[in-house]
């Protein structure tokens, strides 16, 4: 890894020029990460740790963009305001199944890596970035770093379950933002395999502090007070009867306080096919907004109600209760401290959250989520492996 081998020495070198042309190497050596992204909140985590990278000496990072979003306002807006590198290659894969998405991806990353030869492949989450990204490297004996490892929902018909728990597998450093994620891996053996299972803190908690500052409204229009929502987990938007169980939910509750949607274009589709957005009343749909808009909308929210699971954890950073739209989170931390409670896509059950969150005070617990330094932890935690190797 440290091109110990290009060193050229005549048999006339003595002993200490050599001992200190290889010092040298090793010290000066780059070491290149190629980080594989592909989806918004893939984007949002790479701008805190692509911050980390960029301020430590002797690492370089690559930036592959898959092109699993696409759409302006789901993936440029993200590099634009959060001033993330500018990806070297976008290899435009986007708008087909699982299958065709996935494969065509770990041939494209595949190509790559053998041109850039990196020391390590970083991925994020659990798409299928994720897994094409990680997938390729690990066939080409590259170290693998998956950051937000070991989180599990335990339901194994979703997408994102299958490709967290493959790209668990095949990683050499897991990079868990939680206890709850250490432990599922105990759980699954993994201290008996070969990795490290590092506990950091989450990356978007990072992210959310030092984008804080900078929020801004996103239109003139927003209520003053309201309730934030998103919806775009296939769960939801590919069964029709939860999908409209949801609505019907959000109907009742728009009654008491307005509800602001920033429309991710599944939904968008599906809706605009149904036609069940047109007899909704005081539920005002936006565009997806960039995250510094996100943020202005987390702080001046009276509570969120989402499918999302990033949206989960910083309605938690912005001391708001949240009502997660699916029956089950990854995010233990929160629905054990009380401030998140599940309400499925069960109109009865959404309705009984929010007038509990509504009558009551929430109280948040501190630091669920680390110090806000977790990219740093994962920067030097790549350093120290990749030097130990
Ligand atoms: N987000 C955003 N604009 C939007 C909706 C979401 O910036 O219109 C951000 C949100 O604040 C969070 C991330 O996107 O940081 C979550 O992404 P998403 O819900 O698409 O994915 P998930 O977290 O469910 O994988």
């Amino acid at each position: 890894m440290y091109g110990v081998k290009k060193i050229m020495l005549s048999d006339s070198t003595s002993p200490n020029l050599i001992l200190l042309k290889l010092k040298n190497k090793i010290n000066f050596a780059t070491m290149k990460i190629l980080t594989v992204i592909g989806a918004r909140p893939q984007f949002i985590k790479a701008a805190a740790v692509s911050r980390a990278i960029a301020a430590t000496n002797n690492l370089e990072e690559i930036i592959v963009h898959t092109g699993q979003h696409f759409d302006e306002n789901m993936s440029k807006v993200f590099f634009d305001e959060l001033n993330i590198p500018i990806p070297t290659y976008n290899l435009d894969i986007n708008s087909v199944g699982h299958g065709a998405m996935t494969g065509r991806m770990l041939e494209k990353i595949e190509e790559l890596l053998l041109k850039e030869k990196p020391d390590l492949l970083m991925v994020y989450g659990d798409t299928n970035s994720t897994l094409a990204g990680a997938l390729a490297a690990a066939k080409l004996h590259i170290p693998v770093a998956h950051v937000e490892a070991g989180l599990r929902s335990f339901n194994m018909q979703m997408p994102e379950e299958v490709n967290r728990i493959l790209t668990d597998r095949i990683s050499n450093l897991l990079f868990c933002p939680t206890t709850d994620a250490i432990n599922n891996l105990e759980k699954e053996g993994f201290s008996n395999f070969d990795c490290m299972i590092i506990k950091t803190g989450d990356v978007m908690y990072d992210a959310a502090r030092y984008y804080q500052p900078r929020a801004t409204q996103p239109t003139d229009e927003i209520p003053e007070k309201f309730i934030l929502t998103t919806i775009h987990r296939a769960e939801n938007t590919d069964q029709s009867e939860r999908l409209k169980a949801i609505f019907d939910a959000l109907q009742e509750i728009a009654k008491d306080i307005p509800v602001v949607l920033p429309l991710h274009p599944r939904t968008r589709n599906i809706l605009a096919k149904s036609g069940l957005d047109k007899s909704l009343k005081n539920i005002f749909f936006i565009p997806p907004v960039g995250y510094l808009q996100m943020i202005w909308l987390l702080q001046n929210c009276e509570m969120v109600m989402t499918d999302s699971g990033g949206l989960q954890k910083e309605a938690y950073f912005f001391e708001k209760p949240c009502i997660t739209l699916r029956d089950q989170t990854e995010w233990t931390e929160l629905t054990r401290a009380g401030v998140n409670h599940l309400g499925g896509a069960d109109k009865e059950m959404i309705i009984k959250a929010f007038k509990h969150f509504k009558g009551s005070k929430t109280v948040f617990p501190k630091e669920l989520y680390g110090d806000g330094k977790a990219s740093e932890k994962i920067t030097k935690s790549i350093v120290d492996y990749l030097k130990s190797i």
